[in-house]
Formats: C-alpha cells, structure tokens, sequence
C-alpha cells in the first residue's frame, strides 16, 4: 500500500508490516524509524512535539496527560510531520490540542491525514463499514476498540 507520495519504499515497507496488526504498535514503528518517543508533561494546551536533537535524529515528545487513545493518535501525527515535513521541522515544533503549530493548515492537515490512514487503514476501514448488521453506535465503538483511536476519531474516518 502506498500511504504517501513522499515516503520512501523502504519506510513503506516497515509502514505496511506495522499496519498489518491491528491496533498499530506505534512505538515499535517508530524505533524502526529511528525516532525517540518520550511520554511527558508538556506545557498546558500542549499535545505533542517533535525536536531535532542530532544530524537527523528527531524525538517526539507526547503529552501523557491525556487519554492514551488521543496521545496515540499526537504520535501518529508527529510521526507525519517527521516522516513527511522534516524539512520544515527546523530545531522542533509543538502542537496545540488542535493539532495546529508553526506549520501551516495545509501541512497540519496532511500529518492529521497520514494520522489516520496509518492508524485506520483504508482496506480495514472499508471492511467495516460494511458490518451492516450493527448499528452506527456499535460500530463507532467496535472501530474505536480495533484501531485504538478515540471515538470521535473512528467516526469521522468512518465517515457515519
Ligand atoms: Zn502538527
């Protein structure tokens, strides 16, 4: 499967094998990657954030205040940013609760994209939707359960 134009065929590879288990071990994707992931008290309104600490080494900091569902998806979408916009990370960027920082909407809403196409794939997604002998409740939660995402968050991917 390809997940974006900008990744390369070797990060494809590693993306494809996490996604092939459900819910995605992100942080075991993201060691392949060679990213540091801290958990962290970060700054009040604060999700997550993703510093430059050597010739390109990145970490992500996420904030472990919130509930895991939403600071897996804060690593999902940092790991956008490191995977897609490293070029406009400069020394680090922080993101809000809106996921929005330094970056434009443009690119916020790109990680948000890989965020959910990597946590929620495409394929699982369309074989959900057609469980149609649930309702829309029991499968906002059934998809919330089997991605590990928020509600809200499977909802909107699920489109209902
Ligand atoms: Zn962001």
């Amino acid at each position: 499967m390809t997940i974006h134009h900008k990744i390369d065929a070797k990060t494809a590879e590693l993306i494809d094998e996490a996604i092939g288990e459900l819910p995605v071990k992100l942080g075991s994707l993201a060691a392949k990657l060679g990213v540091q992931v801290f958990r962290a008290t970060l700054p009040a309104g604060i999700s997550g954030e993703i510093k430059k600490i050597g010739e390109d080494q990145y970490a992500i900091r996420i904030n472990r205040h919130e509930t895991v569902e939403r600071q897996r998806f804060t690593l999902a979408h940092e790991l956008g940013h490191f995977l897609l916009h490293r070029d406009l990370i400069g020394d680090g960027l922080s993101d809000d609760a809106l996921y929005r920082s330094k970056l434009s909407n443009s690119v916020e809403y790109e990680a948000n994209r890989f965020a959910a196409d990597l946590l929620m794939p495409r394929n699982e997604v369309e074989k959900l939707l057609k469980m149609i002998w649930v309702s829309e409740d029991e499968l906002i939660q059934y998809a919330s359960k089997h991605f590990g995402v928020s509600a809200q968050a499977a909802q909107i991917r699920l489109g209902i």
